[in-house]
Parts: structure tokens; sequence; C-alpha cells
């Protein structure tokens, strides 16, 4: 095990959390009654994703990214998903994160509606990458990436060499994909390491909270969802309180085995429930703080 080859962090892996903003009609307080749940956790940062539909407003990101910053003095990260955006959009979505002092941009492609066509300015991330390095020189630049590929690659390499022109283009950070089975990471990190991406790369975890967001999310992001997750969702179909104790269980083994091989970080995905992150992060916290060993 090549643990300096698979892994770029000096001192201890990254913990950080992922937000997404209400729906437009739901109350603003909702946010804060997550982000008050998130607080406590300490994360390296936290992100707040970015709505691609037609209704989507597009200051949400900026002002959440803001209020994560200045009322609760934790790094904020925005995404910014690019295809359906002009230049001027997104130099107008820039001098919004100034504003709220991000400490990074994660920059995206976004998913493709089938109804709309792509503005064609920035027809991948790493376009969209090159733009932001070039106005933000000094600005922390995160990226995708996808342990089991993106479904619209043909193979994991094509999709890794991909991944390495984003890096090229001045990603700084890499953040994954969902992914239930720790030796699918495994492989695509040895896959990137070997196409000389040398960025530190975070494990993107999804507890299982319910059965219908996991058939929704593993199918739209093409994963595996492996046995013993499929045995979870099948056992306590009926039982949506068991099943997300089982999740929570089985997120923080994941958890324990990624840090225990060195990871660089781990990012979780939050669904805006902080009770369950926080039963997460009580049960692997310490992980975090002891002392990183490289092992042979
Ligand atoms: P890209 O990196 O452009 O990749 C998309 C496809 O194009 C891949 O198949 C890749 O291999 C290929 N490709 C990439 N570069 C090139 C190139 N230079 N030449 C040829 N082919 C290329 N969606 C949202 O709408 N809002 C969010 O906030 C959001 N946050 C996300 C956070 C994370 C951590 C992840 C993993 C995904 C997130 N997504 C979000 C979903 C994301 O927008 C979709 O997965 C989207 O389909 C791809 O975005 P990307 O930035 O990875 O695209």
């Amino acid at each position: 095990f090549d643990y300096e080859k698979r892994n770029q962090h000096e001192t201890r892996p990254h913990f950080t959390l992922e937000v997404f903003p209400p729906k437009r009609n739901a109350s603003v307080g909702t946010i804060y009654d997550t982000l008050d749940g998130l607080t406590g956790l300490k994360p390296d940062f936290i992100s707040v994703t970015y709505g691609t539909g037609l209704s989507a407003d597009r200051t949400a990101t900026a002002r959440i990214a803001h209020t994560i910053h200045h009322e609760y003095g934790i790094n904020a990260v925005a995404h910014l998903t690019a295809q359906y955006l002009t230049a001027d959009d997104v130099d107008e979505a820039l001098a919004m994160f100034d504003d709220a002092h991000v400490s990074g941009i994660l920059a995206l492609r976004g998913d493709r509606n089938p109804d709309r066509e792509p503005v064609n300015v920035f027809t991948h991330a790493s376009d969209l990458t090159a733009y932001i390095r070039q106005r933000r020189p000094d600005l922390e630049i995160l990226g995708a990436c996808y342990p089991e590929k993106h479904p619209q690659a043909s193979t994991l390499q094509e999709d890794v060499d991909n991944l390495k022109r984003k890096v090229d283009a001045g990603a700084t950070r890499l953040i994954s994909q969902l992914f239930y089975d720790n030796d699918d990471y495994y492989r695509f990190l040895d896959l990137a390491r070997d196409a000389g991406i040398t960025v530190p790369i975070e494990a993107g975890i999804m507890p299982v909270t319910n059965a219908k967001s996991v058939r929704r999310m593993t199918s739209m992001c093409a994963s595996r969802v492996p046995a013993p997750v499929e045995q979870m969702l099948t056992r306590w179909s009926d039982d949506p309180a068991t099943l997300q104790q089982a999740g929570i269980i089985y997120a923080s083994q994941q958890i324990a085995d990624l840090v225990a091989h060195g990871v660089d970080g781990i990012h979780l995905y939050t669904m805006n429930r902080p009770a369950v992150a926080r039963r997460i992060w009580t049960n692997v916290q310490d992980l975090f703080t002891a002392d990183q060993q490289p092992q042979a």
C-alpha cells in the first residue's frame, strides 16, 4: 500500500460538509436551523450547492456562503455550475462570492437539462476553472471527480484523463461523487495518482437516510449499490428510523476505513440533516485528531 502516492495531506485529513439552499418557497429560517446544527462540528469548510434549474435563485449560494463566513465564522465554499452561464454571468457570481469572502469555489459544468440548450461558453468544468484561475490567481478552485466514472465518460481512464485537464486548468482540490464501496474509491485514487494528479482528493460520503433518496441518487450518478447497502434497504424498507441508524453506522465505518488508509479528506453530503451529520461526527471525530502516521 503506497501511502505517499495516494495521499497528499500533511497533518490530518480535512472534514468538510455540504448544504443546499432551501427551496424557493421554504422559509429562510430552515438554513439557519441546518447551520446551527452543523457549527459544533468545526468543519474545515461548508460548501453550498448551486441550483441549475430555471427557477433557481442565482444569489442563494452567495447569500448562504456569506452567512456561513460572517455569522458562523466557518470557511465557506461556493459551488458554481457554468454550462448555462455567459462570461458576464460568471463575473457577476465571482463578485458576489468576493463579497461573501468565500475560501474557495467548486467549479462545475452542471447536469444537462434536456429542455435547455447550453450557452456553449463553458462546455466543461475545466473551461470554467481556467476562466476563474485567470481572474482570481490566488483563490482555491475545487473540482468534482467520479470514483465510478462520470456517467457520460466511456471509461474510468478517459474520465481520469479529463480530470487531469481540470487540474491542469487550475483546480487545487478535488471532491468525489458519492460511493458506497471504498474499493471503488481506492481503484480510482490509484488511477488518478498514476495520471499525475497530485492535488488533495476528498472522499464524498452520502449517508443512507432513506431508501427513496438512495435509489434516486445512485441512479442519477450511476453509482453502484453494493450488496451490504442493498441488504439494509431491503431489511428495513418499512422501518425508516432503523434504516437511518444503519446508514449512520455504515457511513461511519466507510469513514474509519478511509481515514485508516490516509485519505486526504472526507466531504459529508449532509442533505441539510444536521442530526445525521452530528451522529456520524460523534462516531469518527477522534480519528481526525489522532496523529496521522504514514504506514508502510
Ligand atoms: P466535467 O468535469 O465537465 O465532466 C463532465 C463530463 O465531461 C465527464 O464525462 C468528463 O469526463 C467530460 N470532460 C470533462 N472535461 C473534458 C474535456 N476537457 N474534454 C472532453 N471531455 C471532458 N450539480 C449542480 O447542479 N449543482 C451543484 O452544486 C453540484 N455540486 C456537485 C458537487 C460534487 C462534489 C459533485 C461530485 C457533483 C456536483 N454536481 C452539482 C453535479 C455535477 O454538476 C454533475 O455531475 C455534472 O454532470 C458534471 O459536472 P462536472 O463539473 O464534473 O463536469
